[in-house]
């Protein structure tokens, strides 16, 4: 007789979607993580003052439209989101522009485009596959894309996939994340943004999964997944406390937990701290281990700062970016959380979120990094005109894993990792690094959906 019937790893977007469906189901569910809160990439903080922050700059491709609102909705809640940013404001030459008025396409290009968009908007899963191993880059020649139209996609496809060199993006990803926005928000990209920051999807989604009658315990890190043959039944928790000397000898003492369904809702960079990918001793097959292996260093990176203000540095409901800042050399991105939700600032106070994006290898050099963030820091001041005595606060924040498995040709739709461990029972996989297609969450939400459509039947 197991303790649960399911136990879900990771308290992310992904863990409390596939959690909340299975305890929705039936299934007396346990929901660990490691950390002393719910959120994983999605994690928020409410400051001193009242400021409420995310870990970085985070908005939702979709919004109500999309399926992180679809995973709320299955299990009962409906998230708030403030409008939808439908355009693009771009910087280049020491100004912002907005995205139309940037463009200046002649009666006949303007008719191309329109041909284009609609081409688009009717691609299918078989189109997305064909190119899921090819460059936007490719795509972007292909289709004659030069000047500033090609610059306004090359910004959009470095959104799409925080990747900076069009040469470097999967084509299949970004023409399926297109298709979806055209069809759903007629715009090539449209992002939304939770009233409340990313608290306003995941505190919903932890009420919803404990509304249920599931069982979250916060604070306890899973150090093992246990199997007996080639099923999971099981895994090994260090819980806060259980062994005193454990954190200066890293002896870690662990209680068994079991059921006879695992789903691990960690990154795919995670997986070697939970499974053990000796390939004499693990049950998963070789081939599997050895592909997580060759992919798991694929990311993304980004630096920023969040920065609380008393003066609205910029007003409209719009995301912004650059292809190159003028200090660091990298494309930028930004938007201002209090100009979509005012309630996430204290009356009169004002936030903007920034970020590069880089290579991870770039931000894994500390002494790298702090100069990037200096420049980054010069830039921004110099981008949003304001000097230091109107800034509260600028938190500084970077990251080596963004939005999953880097979005690169051959590592999108069919290439990425399947929801069902291979070789063994009981065992699945949910998050943004497995397979799912769309921007981060909304690709990390689309898995959570397909691993309990998937154990369910
Ligand atoms: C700074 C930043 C900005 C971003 N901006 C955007 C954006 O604008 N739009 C967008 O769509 N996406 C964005 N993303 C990506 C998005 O946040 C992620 O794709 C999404 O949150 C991933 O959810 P997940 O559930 O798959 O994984 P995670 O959120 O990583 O959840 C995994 C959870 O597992 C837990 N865990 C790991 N190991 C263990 C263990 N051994 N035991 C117990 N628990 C464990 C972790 O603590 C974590 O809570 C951003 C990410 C970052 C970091």
């Amino acid at each position: 007789m197991s303790d649960y019937d399911a136990i879900v790893v990771g308290a992310g977007i992904a863990g409390l979607g596939v959690a909340s469906q299975l305890q929705q189901a039936g299934k007396k569910t346990l929901l660990l993580e490691m950390y002393p809160k719910a959120g994983g990439r999605m994690q928020s903080y409410e400051l001193p003052g009242g400021y409420k922050v995310d870990i970085g700059l985070h908005m939702i491709e979709m919004g109500k439209k999309g399926y992180c609102h679809e995973l709320g909705t299955r299990v009962g809640k409906e998230f708030e989101w403030a409008a939808f940013s439908v355009t693009l404001d771009l910087y280049d030459e020491g100004a912002w522009h907005d995205m139309q008025t940037y463009i200046q396409l002649t009666d006949e290009e303007k008719a191309d485009f329109i041909e284009l968009m609609k081409g688009i908007a009717t691609l299918e899963e078989a189109d997305f596959k064909a190119w899921d191993n090819r460059s936007f880059g490719e795509w972007l020649d292909k289709n004659g894309m030069t000047g500033n139209l090609r610059e306004v996609w090359e910004n959009m496809s470095m959104i799409m996939t925080t990747i900076p060199d069009v040469r470097e993006q999967s084509a299949g990803e970004c023409l399926y994340i297109a298709r979806e926005a055209l069809i759903k928000g007629r715009a090539v990209l449209i992002a939304a943004y939770p009233r409340g920051g990313m608290w306003g999807v995941i505190g919903p989604m932890v009420d919803a999964f404990q509304e249920l009658g599931g069982k979250l315990e916060l604070g306890a890190r899973v150090e093992q997944v246990v199997f007996e043959g080639n099923r999971a039944v099981g895994v090994r928790v260090a819980r806060k406390g259980a062994n005193p000397i454990a954190r200066e000898w890293r002896f870690v003492s662990t209680d068994l937990v079991t059921a006879p369904l695992v789903v691990l809702a960690l990154p795919i960079w995670h997986l070697d701290k939970v499974l053990d990918f000796d390939r004499e001793h693990s049950p998963l097959p070789g081939w599997w281990l050895k592909r997580i292996e060759d992919i798991r260093g694929e990311r993304t990176g980004l630096l920023g700062y969040i920065i609380g203000t008393s003066r609205p540095l910029y007003e409209r409901q719009v995301f912004m970016s650059a292809l190159s800042s003028p200090r660091t050399g990298l494309p930028l991105q930004a938007f201002t959380p209090t100009a979509f939700d005012p309630g996430v600032a204290p009356d009169g106070r004002y936030l903007l979120v920034t970020d590069n994006v880089a290579e991870p290898w770039e931000l894994e050099d500390k002494f790298n990094l702090g100069r990037l963030m200096e420049q980054h820091w010069e830039d921004v001041k110099e981008m949003y005109s304001f000097g230091e005595d109107e800034v509260d606060f600028a938190l500084p924040y970077f990251t080596t894993g963004c939005d999953g498995l880097a979005r690169k040709p051959g590592l999108t739709g069919d290439f990425k990792p399947d929801l069902q461990a291979p070789g063994v029972d009981g065992l699945y996989f949910a998050g943004d690094t497995y397979l799912g297609r769309g921007l981060a969450i909304e690709g990390a939400s689309r898995s959570a959906i397909l691993c309990v459509e998937s154990i369910l039947g």
